[in-house]
């Protein structure tokens, strides 16, 4: 590991800070280019001015759209700033780290609607998939002169980043586009939502504005020889040890354009009820933008918009909007937070001291029931509901929110130690929910079985002071009868 890969996320904010200055004080840099990295999203990872040559590059990763999209902006700046193309490129990696079929298709169905949004703006988009993926052999085959990142907070992603800014031989800044306050300025690790959210909503005068979606000067044409895949065909057809034990689910579509249709459906016929039926699964209350967030198909800025300008049209729907803004801006990016500046994001050790010492004294308490992970996957509990909400996410890709929290903690009362309930849940959510692999999920996890980000509770068997959940009062918030028969339906 370099010593970048084992710095912590303060260091290394620290480390690219300094890069940044440098950049800024080089006098072989453009004043123009430099003016660009004048914006809090932006993390100049390897300075310097850009090489010859003919274009600039947006290496796409976590951002998948071709709107409303801060590192395409910044890409498209700078491509104008210096005269010349942009092209976005995506690489179709194999084996992302635990994502299959399911999550390979709703990536794929969203490419077409980057091409179409990219050309719009006079933008490239080349997509290349295993194994001729790698972004070095493309930068030198399109001339690039410099190279544009997106952000992800989560430690692979992070870590492959951290390589390229040592490795690539062009300049390379990433941009923080898919959180509406950039997250390197939280500074540190939050301690709840009540400390992160007057911190987050202050800073939304500056950032919750709409996105200004420059178009290219120079539009960028694509050679004739040039390697590219078809973005319309399944990238994943001829690999051959690729996981498909996950079906894609039908009922998803994923996509810029796919997402955008939900949400205006979830602003003009949901948005109203939703402080409501947000704990309903029975009911279609909430926005299910999560998928679309995960893939960047959205961008959070693009919903928090639509819903303020639903609410600014319609006074009633104030209560509503400030309930959303609560999971969508203090939640997930607490979340995010969570992610960027807690390394053990997925074990027990990110629990804090108090939550430590009451899951230490509950370890050995005697379980009722023990399930092994095969019956906690094909919903073989006691429990109907915790195998309705369990068969909802492994045929529908999605759990209700409201639901996660139940479902979660009772895998901590199923399992014999905190440690393998984590691994379990992880596991679990990881493989089937769409929205799986995302800061949220290990937040989410991390709240239910070990009290992060919440209070402390009366003390019980196994759970200790952290909050518990029963089944029977969490039946009887909702008609969860109803919520049953949906899942069975759903075949
Ligand atoms: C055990 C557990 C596992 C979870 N796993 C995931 C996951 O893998 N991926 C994921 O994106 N979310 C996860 N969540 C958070 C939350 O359940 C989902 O984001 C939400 O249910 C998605 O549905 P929605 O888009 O309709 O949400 P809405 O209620 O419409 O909220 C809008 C957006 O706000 C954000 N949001 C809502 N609730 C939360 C929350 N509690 N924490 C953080 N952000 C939130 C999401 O981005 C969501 O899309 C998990 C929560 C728990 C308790």
């Amino acid at each position: 590991m370099s010593n970048e890969q084992k710095m912590t996320t303060q260091e290394r904010d620290a480390q690219y800070a300094k890069v940044g200055k440098e950049f800024a004080a080089d006098p072989n840099v453009p004043e123009a280019l430099k003016l660009l990295t004048d914006d809090p999203r932006v993390t100049v990872r390897r300075g310097g001015a850009p090489v010859e040559g003919k274009c600039v590059v947006y290496w796409m990763q976590r951002s998948q759209r071709g709107r409303d999209n801060h590192a395409l902006d910044k890409a498209i700046e700078c491509g104008n700033a210096l005269g010349l193309p942009v092209v976005a490129y995506f690489a179709g990696i194999r084996n992302f780290i635990h994502a299959n079929a399911r999550h390979y298709a709703f990536l794929n169905q969203g490419l077409p609607d980057i091409e179409e949004d990219c050309e719009e703006r006079g933008v490239g988009f080349v997509m290349r998939k295993h194994p001729h993926q790698k972004l070095e052999p493309f930068l030198e085959d399109v001339g690039a002169v410099m190279v544009i990142g997106d952000e992800n907070p989560m430690r692979e992603p992070e870590r492959w980043r951290v390589h390229m800014a040592q490795t690539l031989k062009v300049p390379y800044w990433t941009v923080d586009a898919d959180v509406i306050v950039p997250s390197k300025l939280l500074e540190k690790a939050q301690f709840s939502a009540a400390v992160a959210r007057p911190r987050l909503y202050r800073a939304l005068e500056q950032f919750l504005v709409p996105y200004d979606n420059p178009k290219a000067e120079v539009a960028w044409k694509k050679r004739r020889d040039l390697h590219a895949d078809d973005v319309r065909a399944d990238m994943t057809v001829d690999w051959e040890d690729f996981d498909r034990s996950v079906p894609p689910v039908e009922a998803w579509k994923g996509g810029h354009h796919a997402g955008l249709k939900r949400l205006h459906h979830f602003c003009d016929m949901l948005l109203e009820r939703y402080d409501h039926d947000r704990n309903h699964p029975e009911v279609d209350g909430s926005s299910k933008m999560s998928p679309y967030l995960h893939f960047g198909h959205l961008g959070p800025q693009t919903i928090a918009l639509a819903v303020e300008a639903a609410a600014k049209k319609h006074p009633k729907l104030k209560a509503a909007k400030e309930s959303y803004f609560n999971e969508l801006i203090a939640w997930r990016e607490l979340s995010v937070n969570f992610v960027r500046y807690q390394p053990e994001y997925d074990s027990p050790a990110c629990a804090d001291n108090w939550a430590k010492l009451t899951i230490a004294q509950h370890e050995k308490d005697e379980r009722e029931v023990l399930y092994t992970r095969k019956q906690l996957e094909n919903g073989e509990t006691y429990d109907e509901l915790w195998n309705a909400a369990q068969m909802q996410m492994v045929r529908y890709g999605w759990m209700h929110n409201y639901l996660r929290m139940y479902w979660a903690k009772k895998i901590l009362e199923w399992t014999p130690n905190v440690a393998t309930a984590m691994e379990y849940a992880i596991w679990l959510n990881d493989r089937y929910e769409l929205d799986g692999r995302d800061p949220g999920g290990y937040a989410g996890v991390a709240w239910s079985m070990l009290g992060k980000f919440d209070r402390t509770w009366f003390d019980r068997p196994i759970f200790g002071k952290i909050r518990y959940m029963s089944g029977a009062s969490t039946g009887k918030k909702f008609d969860s009868k109803a919520y049953i028969r949906q899942v069975q339906n759903l075949g």
